[in-house]
This record gives C-alpha cells, structure tokens and sequence, in this order.
C-alpha cells in the first residue's frame, strides 16, 4: 500500500479535522448553523483518539482566538470595501461597511466558535504520522512534554 501523504495544515484546520491525525472530524455535525449542535464536539478523535477537551476548561482561552479572528475578518473587510467600494466622509459608505461587517460577523458567529476552538487545539496537539501506533497527546502539567512540545503544531515526537 501507498504510504499516505500528510494532510495540508490550513485544509486541515478549515475542514475541522482532528490535529493529530488530520483525518478524524471534531464535531459531530458538520453544519454550524445547526445551533443546537455548534459545539457538539466528538469527546474523542474517531480516527486516532486523540481527546479533544485536554482538562476542564479547556476551551475557555478560545475566547481570545474568537476575538482575534474577529479583528482579522473585520480589518480584510474594511480594506476590500476601501479598495472596491471607497470610503467617503461626504456620504454612507462607512456606515454601510460597519452594518454589512457586522451583520456578516453575526451570521459567521457559529463558524467562527468553531473555528477558534480548531486552531486553539491546533496550539496544543501536533501532527503525527506514526498515529496508529503512538500514544495520544495528553495535556498534563506535570509532564515534560507539555513544556517541550506543546506549542509546536509540527513536530513529531516520538512515544
Ligand atoms: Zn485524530
């Protein structure tokens, strides 16, 4: 059999999929806008098992993500306005861009939820190709590990 090639980072990322084996789903549905199920998420990676919420509360600090992809979204938005639309202090435009940024970043609300709590595990949990056969990422304080690899989403590090 083919060796199986390693699934890009950010496709990865965008499509929701487990950071370890980058082939599991996190969440249980795949639409966000089901609200009832935004944050339903699998308790463990159905492809390797990799647990997804490391200790409780672990999800807190995506808050930070969320507003920082907020930023993100509304300072590309005000740039693409300025250059296809243009900015004016005699008319609307301005204001238009501040309703249109901000009805759109409420309906990208449970997208964007989502979407923070990939990337904050993608922090903490690295690609790993052997992960039929290593242990699982396990967020503990008092291992080395932690402090070693935590915030390094490539590296490989062996069992
Ligand atoms: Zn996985």
């Amino acid at each position: 059999m083919l060796k199986e090639s390693k699934p890009n980072f950010f496709w990865s990322m965008l499509t929701m999929k487990c950071p370890r084996c980058r082939r599991g789903h996190m969440f249980l549905n795949n639409n966000p806008w089901n609200l009832k199920k935004t944050l339903k998420m699998h308790e463990k990676c159905p492809e390797c098992s990799q647990p997804f919420e490391l200790e409780v509360g672990f999800w807190y600090g995506t808050g930070y993500v969320s507003y920082a992809l907020t930023v993100i979204m509304s300072a590309a938005s005000f740039v693409g306005w300025w250059v296809l639309i243009g900015l004016s202090t005699e008319d609307n435009r301005l204001f238009w861009w501040l309703g249109i940024n901000s009805v759109v970043l409420i309906v990208l609300q449970p997208w964007i939820m989502r979407l923070s709590r990939v990337i904050y595990l993608y922090f903490f949990v690295g690609y790993d190709a052997d992960y039929k056969n290593s242990s699982v990422k396990k967020f503990d304080y008092q291992t080395e590990d932690y402090y070693k690899e935590g915030k390094q989403p490539d590296t490989h590090f062996p069992p």
